[in-house]
Formats: C-alpha cells, structure tokens, sequence
C-alpha cells in the first residue's frame, strides 16, 4: 500500500474594518483533493457566519409546504399505483416491493435505466426518521433491479445510486425517494473517479480507495468509523457542505454486494443523517457510484448537506462551487468527523 498524501496551501491577507478601520488580518487554507484534484477552502473567520450563510429551518413554511404538497403527491399511498410501470419482459409483476419502499420507472428517464424508489409511506420525514431498515429495503430493491438487469443487459456496468432530499438539494418532490442511473456508460464525475483509480494503481500497485481508509484510519482525524465492510470519512477537500464519504474495502459492484454489507451500508447513512439532522441540516444529496469489470475501482459514496428549506434561501451551490469546483469548508472536516464518531459508537 501507499500512503495518501493530503496538499494544502496557506493565504494571508489584510483589510481594514469597516469600524474603526484598523487592519484586520485572515488566513485562509485551500485544500487539494488527493485523487481529483478539486480545491475547498477554509477561512476560520466564516465559521462564525455559518449559521447566517444556512439559516434554520423555517418550520411554519416547512408544515404548510409538506401540507400543500402532500394533497397532490403522486408518491404517495393511493397514487402511486398510478405512477408507470415496467414492462413484464424485465420485471412481470411491474414494481418492485419490500417493506414500504417501492420502485417503478422514472416517466422521464436520464439514463437507459432510471429507477424510482419511493422510500416510505410517509410523505415526510426527519432525518432520523430515515431508518435502517427503511434505507435498507430500498438499497435492496435497487440492487434486485440492477442484479436483474445486469443479468438481462450484460453491456449496463455503470450505476449511481442518488438521492436528492427536498427543494434545496434539487428534489422536485417532497415525498423521500431514491434514484437510481443505470447504463453502459459512466457519466463524467464517475468516468473521472475510474479513470483517476486506474492511474493511481498503475502508479502504485493499490487500490487509492483502500489506501485513503488505511491512510485516514491511521491519522485518526477524519476517520469515523469502519462497518460490514464499509469505511467512513470525513473529505479532506469536500465537494459539498459537510461531506461524509464511505468506501468499500473490496467491492466494486453493488450489484453482487453481499445483503448484510448493503444493510450496513443502510445502518452508516442513518447515522450520518442522524449526524446532520444534530448539525441542524435537513435537506441533503448523495451518490454510491457502482461498476462492473474495474479492478482499481471501488463502490464509493459522497453524501453532502444542502441548504436549509426556508422562503428566499440562499443556494449553497454559487460560482465557486458551480464553475470552479471548490467547495467552502465552513466546518473543518477534523471537527466534522469528530461530531459522526459520537453516532458511530
Ligand atoms: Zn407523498
């Protein structure tokens, strides 16, 4: 194996105050993404103005939004079974079902295949509320569809499994549900990610997967914890607010992944959502990035918080994080991962 080695750099500069216009210094850290390069950066003096930047959740508007919006959802029991279906030659009975989560075809497709897993009964929930065994029945219904369609579509190696959780993430309904890409291409972040995996081993003789678990684990600052084969992390130079990221230590495939490494898979999201809904966020994204055939790869995970469901939020995703693919780091990722240990046992 190979050690990992993170890159920073330091930046000082001056202002005056606009009171008493006495010079005000600030040291800013940028930091480099090991593998892909992209930068976050940490001003210590925004921490103070993390709160401002996100605001809290705006409950009265949530209660009248979750209201509104659950009188015509389509998600929900009673309409869903009119959300569309698949036909019988890939799956007879149409939907796939296990406990309360549910998943059909989505009527607008972004991929050869895009799956929809409505995950509860429940028009909304809190993020504690995303139990174990509610994410678990929903990871296991995706992977069936891609275990049956890989066995059907031989050329469809590449899945990301997503979520986006209400408006501020890009979710265009309230009701919690999953989505799932399935096709015979990786999409650009993924073609990224394998590409970069595959010169790294090429240059070492490792998996950089399982080289940054050993690396974190060793420092102890970013480590969280390690569970049915899964390692968690907080990123060193996140892609978005508060990214937590867990890795497989050998797989690549969801697919094929053994059920009870799935549900630990289920078991570490809870508590990473647990972790956020402490940190006062509500509204998040994540991507399990999945393929078949590539050695250096591994199945990897980006889960980030997005910004707060209240009138007139501000986006969390401006300029720097759009063009420049830098995210800002308003908690450090040490403290970050000091915060999950504590739901992590
Ligand atoms: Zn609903």
């Amino acid at each position: 194996m190979a050690e990992i080695r993170f890159e920073a750099f330091e930046d000082a500069l001056e202002l005056l105050s606009p009171e008493g216009l006495a010079p005000l210094r600030q040291r800013i850290q940028v930091r480099r993404d090991p593998l892909l390069g992209h930068t976050g950066v940490y001003n210590p003096a925004l921490q103070d103005k993390a709160r401002t930047l996100f605001g809290d959740i705006d409950r009265e508007a949530l209660i009248r939004l979750v209201a509104e919006s659950a009188e015509r959802c389509i998600f929900c029991p009673g309409r869903l079974e009119a959300t569309p279906r698949y036909p019988a030659a890939l799956f007879p009975e149409g939907r796939l079902k296990q406990g309360e989560a549910v998943l059909f075809p989505n009527l607008y497709a972004l991929a050869r295949h895009h799956a929809v897993v409505v995950v509860s009964e429940a028009h909304f929930l809190e993020l504690r509320e995303f139990t174990p065994q509610r994410i678990g029945d929903a990871m296991l219904l995706m992977q069936k569809f891609m275990e049956t369609v890989s066995q059907q579509e031989p050329d469809t190696a590449y899945a990301t499994l997503n979520a986006n959780y209400l408006y501020p993430a890009g979710a265009s309904l309230v009701h919690p549900h999953f989505q799932l890409l399935m096709g015979p291409r990786p999409y650009a972040h993924q073609a990224r990610l394998l590409e970069a995996w595959r010169e790294y081993r090429e240059r070492e003789g490792s998996a950089y997967a399982a080289d940054l678990a050993t690396t974190e684990q060793r420092l102890g600052e970013r480590y969280i914890g390690e569970q049915g084969g899964w390692h968690w992390l907080a990123a060193w130079a996140p892609l978005g607010n508060h990214e937590i990221q867990a890795m497989h230590a050998s797989a690549a495939d969801f697919a094929v992944l053994p059920e009870s490494e799935v549900e630990a898979l289920a078991e570490g999201l809870s508590r990473m959502l647990r972790l956020y809904e402490d940190l006062g966020f509500l509204s998040f994204n994540f991507a399990l990035y999945s393929q078949r055939g590539h050695e250096a790869a591994r199945l990897f995970l980006r889960l980030v918080a997005r910004q707060n469901p209240a009138p007139h939020y501000r986006s969390d995703d401006y300029f720097l994080q759009k063009l420049q693919q830098t995210e800002l780091i308003l908690l450090p990722p040490e403290e970050l991962a000091s915060r999950a240990r504590r739901f992590f046992g």
